[in-house]
């Protein structure tokens, strides 16, 4: 496992003369080449389509959240935790709303010791609720990597075969203390399919490298913030299913939401399910709500599994959501705006072309401003003059 070769580091890389990609225009101004340098930055994160590829859309993630001492440092400001917690936040809302399916959990690991913050579930208040409240706890000691890992192992062995397995750890420390030879426990992830990651706060940890490569996950390491929410960005939408994983069907209920009126005598409050076992959060006897297609229980939100016949219980807009990643809107083609003949307005907010490139619809031929693109690519996921002039588009 030891020998294998690693990429290649940055500072073995050729000399980078960075200064030289800066030049001043006429006026002895740099804005032009500064606009450029972010111009090109903003359009890098329009993703690659991946064509026709099976997607893990089932997910069981378990995130592991460093609170050891480390977390205490100011580079992240106000401090690493306080700042991780608060995109954590952001990533839960992100996660839930593009795999609304699927489930999520959290660890975190201080003082030699892992504990559950969250059970793996599918409710994003919950995860957030006690994100909110972990803001409080003090940093101590050092994390365990193998405590955090085989927690998450213990759940995540018995997921079902079609589901995908994933684990993201979130590693500020520059050690890890271990009861024993974690390289073991990396043999067995690499069995069960669990596929770890890990967002490294601080530098390089030669465990986690060999531990994301056995594992089949990606492992960064941040510069700042911004490039902090854009690698947790990256974990929101699922990845390629390993092409040994199972297909299966799954039945899911398709609850209706029923609204019971106050003046109907023979309407009464009832407890919903989902309450049995939280702590009191928001009213417990409510009128209406989803009831199970199968069994009626009731619920008030959705997504959720039922607790009593174990159906899932989903609304048709959340699965409709997922859609979007089997079949990605295809990238407009990009053209220099002195190439472009047509009239000079994005169609997407009628805005005057003034970027140095247009970006063109392939099947509507009209073209958007970067800013559109993005958002269509990013948020809406359909052309919006495609649907304008053909309202019911083929294959949706
Ligand atoms: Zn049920
Ligand atoms: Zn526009
Ligand atoms: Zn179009």
């Amino acid at each position: 496992m030891d020998e294998e070769p690693e990429r290649a580091k940055r500072w073995e890389g050729g000399y980078e003369r960075t200064w030289e990609i800066l030049k001043e225009d006429e006026s002895g101004s740099l804005k032009a080449t500064v606009e450029n340098i972010l111009f090109k930055a903003k359009r890098k994160r329009v993703f690659e389509p991946h064509g026709q590829v099976r997607l893990g859309m089932m997910r069981h993630l378990y995130v592991v959240v460093d609170t050891s001492r480390t977390m205490e440092d100011q580079d992240l400001k106000p401090n690493r935790l306080t700042s991780t917690l608060k995109l954590l936040e952001y990533f839960v809302e992100e996660y839930f709303d593009q795999n609304p399916i699927s489930q999520m959990g959290i660890i975190t690991t201080k003082n030699k010791r892992a504990e559950k913050l969250t059970d793996l579930a599918g409710n994003p208040k919950k995860h957030i609720a006690d994100l909110k409240k972990a803001k409080d706890t003090t940093c101590v000691g050092e994390p365990s990597l193998y405590n955090s890992l085989s927690l998450a192992m213990q759940t995540l062995r018995h997921m079902p075969g079609h589901a995908s397995r994933e684990v993201l750890v979130i590693f500020s420390s520059l050690t890890t203390c271990d009861p024993v030879n974690i390289y073991d426990l990396i043999k067995s992830l690499k069995a069960l399919k669990i596929r770890v990651s890990v967002i490294g706060l601080s530098a390089e940890v030669r465990v986690c490298t060999v531990l994301t490569r056995e594992t089949g996950g990606t492992y960064h390491v941040i510069l700042d913030e911004s490039h902090f929410k854009e690698l947790l960005q990256y974990h929101v939408k699922p990845h390629p299913a390993s092409s040994s994983s199972e297909c299966s069907l799954i039945r899911m209920g398709f609850p209706q939401h029923t609204i019971a009126s106050t003046c109907d005598q023979d309407s009464k409050p009832s407890f919903s399910m989902a309450h049995l076992d939280s702590s009191g959060s928001g009213p417990s006897l409510t009128l209406g709500g989803y009831y199970c297609p199968q069994c009626r229980a009731k619920y008030t939100e959705l997504p959720v599994e039922c607790k009593v016949c174990g159906l899932t219980l989903v609304s048709a807009p959340h699965l409709a959501r997922s859609f979007h990643h089997l079949f990605p809107l295809d990238p407009f083609t990009e053209t220099p705006l002195q190439d472009y003949q047509g009239e000079k307005f994005c169609q997407g907010c009628q805005g005057e072309l003034k970027d140095q490139n247009v970006y063109m619809c392939t099947s509507c031929q009209n073209v958007f401003c970067v800013e559109c693109d993005l958002f269509i690519h990013e948020s809406l996921h359909c052309c919006p003059s495609c649907i304008h002039s053909q309202p019911n588009p083929p294959g949706i």
